[in-house]
C-alpha cells in the first residue's frame, strides 16, 4: 500500500472541477483518507514547492497556488503514486495524454487543476506538510 498527495489547485477549485477530480479517483477504486479545504499563505506554498525555489516559474506558481482555496486530499492505494500521476496527465496539458485530468480540463503549463507527489520521499514529506495522524483515516 502506498500513499500520495493531491491538491486540487485553485483552478481546479475556482472552476468547479473538485467533483470531477474525485468521481475520477473514485472511479479508478483511489481511496480518499483525508481531505481539507485551505488557503495556503506564501510562506507556505514556497515551502511546499523548495525544490522549485531556483526556478524561473517558482514566483509565479508560488502566487498562483495562493490565488484562492485548494483541497488538499492523501489517496491510498497499490501503486497510487503512479496510478494518480497517470490520472493527472503530463505537467504540460499539451503532451497530456488522452482521458487525463491535465488533457481534459488544464488551460495553461502551470494552471493544471490537480498535484500529485511524484515518489515515495516526497509523499511523505507532503503528506506532512498538510496532515497530522489524526486527520488521516487508516
Ligand atoms: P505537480 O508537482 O504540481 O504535481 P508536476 O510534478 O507534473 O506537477 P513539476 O515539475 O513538479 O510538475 O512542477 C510543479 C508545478 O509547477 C507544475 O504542476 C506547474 O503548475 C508548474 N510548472 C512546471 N513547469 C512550469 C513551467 N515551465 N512554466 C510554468 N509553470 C510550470
Ligand atoms: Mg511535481
Amino acid at each position: 500500500m502506498e500513499r500520495t498527495l493531491s491538491i486540487i489547485k485553485p483552478d481546479g477549485v475556482s472552476r468547479g472541477l473538485i467533483g470531477e477530480v474525485i468521481k475520477r479517483l473514485e472511479e479508478n477504486h483511489i481511496k480518499v483518507i483525508a481531505m481539507k479545504m485551505i488557503q495556503m499563505t506564501p510562506k507556505q506554498a514556497q515551502g511546499f514547492y523548495a525544490v522549485h525555489k531556483d526556478r524561473p516559474f517558482f514566483n509565479s506558481l508560488t502566487a498562483f497556488m495562493t490565488s484562492g482555496p485548494v483541497v488538499v486530499m492523501v489517496l491510498e492505494g497499490k501503486n497510487v503514486i503512479l496510478k494518480y500521476r497517470d490520472l493527472m496527465g503530463a505537467t504540460n496539458y499539451k503532451e497530456a495524454a488522452e482521458g487525463t485530468i491535465r488533457k481534459d480540463f488544464a488551460t495553461d503549463i502551470e494552471k493544471n487543476i490537480v498535484h500529485g507527489s511524484d515518489a515515495t520521499e516526497t509523499a511523505a514529506f507532503e503528506i506532512g506538510y498538510f496532515f497530522n495522524s489524526f486527520e488521516i483515516m487508516s
